[in-house]
Order: structure tokens, then C-alpha cells, then sequence
């Protein structure tokens, strides 16, 4: 008889934690699930925003070549190399940011330019003065 009774009283307890446990896993799945649809949209969405910070980029190798090279006598703003803070001697060649004039050692030039297109000294926008100068050298 004592056996019946505690059968009674335990089978209704187990089934209800049964339902607990289940309900739980449901709800943990549920989370898991809207946290990786959250971070599967961010992700997606990261991924949009360096194709927005193209126009940021530096300049090609082959816009570089196209800057103006002169030796270091040659320089009009002063021999100091803004970027290296070394001064350009009279001998060594010195590129030059067409517009502005600002002369910097070739190494230090290309390295500066092909991460942000514009001078160091001044801020120039250089990207737009390559386009006008290739539009002057070709007066078609
Ligand atoms: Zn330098
Ligand atoms: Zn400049």
C-alpha cells in the first residue's frame, strides 16, 4: 500500500519535471537560435561596411609611378620629409604630391600613399589632382 501511495505522489512529480526540463531545453534552443540569427544579420552587415570605406583607400602602384619624381636639390618646400621627419638629401630622389608641391623621400611617399590618398603635410586630397593633371598632360 505504501508503495502505491509514493507511486502516486511520485509519478505526477517526475512528469511535471519532465515538462520543466523539456520547457527549459525549448527555451535555451530558442535563444541560442535568435542569438545566432542576431549575430548571422551583424556579421552581414559588417561585412557591408569596408565596401563603404573603398573610397578611403590608398593609392596603386601604378598611380604612384605616375607622381612626379625630382631630386632632392630640386625640392621647392624646404628638404624635410614630413613623414619620416628626416631630411631629404640633395642627392637622394624625392617624390613630389602634384598640387601642392610637398616633397618626400620615394620610400616614404609610396608607404604614406598607398594607405591614405592624401598629403601628409597639408591634407590634399591627392586622388583628384592625379585625375586633373592626367587631364592636363592630355589636351586632346
Ligand atoms: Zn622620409
Ligand atoms: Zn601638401
Amino acid at each position: 500500500m505504501l508503495f502505491g501511495v509514493f507511486l502516486a505522489l511520485f509519478l505526477p512529480c517526475v512528469g511535471m519535471s519532465v515538462v520543466f526540463v523539456v520547457y527549459m531545453c525549448f527555451l535555451c534552443y530558442a535563444t541560442t537560435t535568435t542569438r545566432q540569427q542576431q549575430s548571422n544579420t551583424s556579421s552581414s552587415s559588417n561585412h557591408q561596411e569596408p565596401t563603404k570605406g573603398v573610397k578611403e583607400k590608398g593609392l596603386s602602384s601604378t598611380q604612384l609611378d605616375k607622381l612626379p619624381k625630382v631630386s632632392g636639390q630640386e625640392l621647392v618646400l624646404g628638404n624635410d620629409c614630413a613623414v619620416c621627419l628626416d631630411v631629404i638629401e640633395s642627392e637622394q630622389v624625392a617624390r613630389i604630391v602634384p598640387g601642392c608641391n610637398h616633397g618626400f623621400h620615394v620610400e616614404c611617399a609610396d608607404t604614406w600613399l598607398s594607405k591614405h590618398p592624401v598629403c601628409p603635410v597639408c591634407r590634399n586630397s591627392l586622388e583628384t589632382q592625379l585625375f586633373d593633371t592626367t587631364a592636363e598632360t592630355n589636351p586632346c
